[in-house]
């Protein structure tokens, strides 16, 4: 989507603003990877992937693309969402109509976001959403803080400049993504984030031989899989990662008494 100059300008005062700071280091480091809305191929082909590391991941699934086909590329359907969950894989709350903070008042935000933590649960009863990613990784500071009370984590888009801690608000996200290669040098974020016992959270959306501008190649993530294993990272959905990190800080403490 195209912003305009007052668009531009608020979402980059929102988006460099620090609002919390959580410590990331872990025994040995974490990798998560994470899908967006998601094209089926990111459960078809990234879920195989992700069995064949030994990995689980966070799909943040949005309602409007439920059963849906946009451009010829098919979207999650019910089974996919049981299948994923059962496989140890993790659901994160997109907004249900994908609209962008920008264009959104704080409450119609909201709204979305909650029809959305109600598609899920129509879909799994009961089902306990930990985090959120903005759509377009868009984010306002009223959205920041506001969304900060109803999930652990909120995921942004902009590529890890630390990787020894996050701000719960805004957490960075590297992305994995065709239109994107050569940006980021994976393997030295990889090795910092082992170096530092740290946590590398990337996103893409499908994965596809025949990717669009915001899909990754299956070779391209097997390649990072296999880089974050060969480094020692433990690859866990956000909310594997927050526990391990959780149950780094309490072992700490114990150590302390
Ligand atoms: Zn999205």
């Amino acid at each position: 989507m195209s912003l305009t100059i007052r668009q531009r300008l608020a979402y980059r005062a929102a988006s460099v603003l620090p609002l919390g700071h959580h410590d990331a280091r872990t025994e040995r480091g974490l990798l998560s990877v994470t899908f967006d809305d998601f094209p089926r191929s990111a459960w078809t082909v990234g879920g195989e992937l992700m069995a064949e590391a030994g990995g689980q991941a966070t799909y943040y699934l949005s309602g409007t693309f439920h059963n849906s086909n946009v451009d010829g590329v098919p979207y999650f359907r019910d089974d996919d969402v049981a299948q994923l969950v059962a496989a140890g894989h993790e659901l994160g709350c997109h907004s249900f109509d994908h609209r962008s903070v920008l264009e959104s008042s704080l409450g119609n935000y909201l709204r979305s976001v909650e029809k959305n933590a109600e598609f899920i649960g129509s879909l799994l009863p009961g089902y306990c959403l930990r985090s959120h990613a903005f759509p377009y990784g868009h984010v306002r500071i009223a959205h920041r803080i506001a969304l900060r009370r109803r999930f652990e984590v909120l995921r942004g888009i902009h590529t890890p400049r630390s990787v020894a801690g996050f701000d719960p608000t805004h957490a960075d996200a590297g992305g994995l993504e065709d239109r994107r290669q050569g940006e980021i040098d994976w393997p030295r974020l990889i090795a910092e984030t082992a170096r530092a016992h740290g946590w590398l959270v990337l996103f893409t959306h499908g994965v596809t031989d025949r990717p669009s501008p915001y899909d990754t190649r299956p070779l391209e993530l097997k390649r990072i899989l296999s880089c974050a294993k060969s480094e020692g990272l433990d690859i866990l959905s956000v909310g594997g990662a927050l526990d391990r990190m959780r149950a780094a800080r309490s072992g700490e403490l114990g150590r302390a008494d």
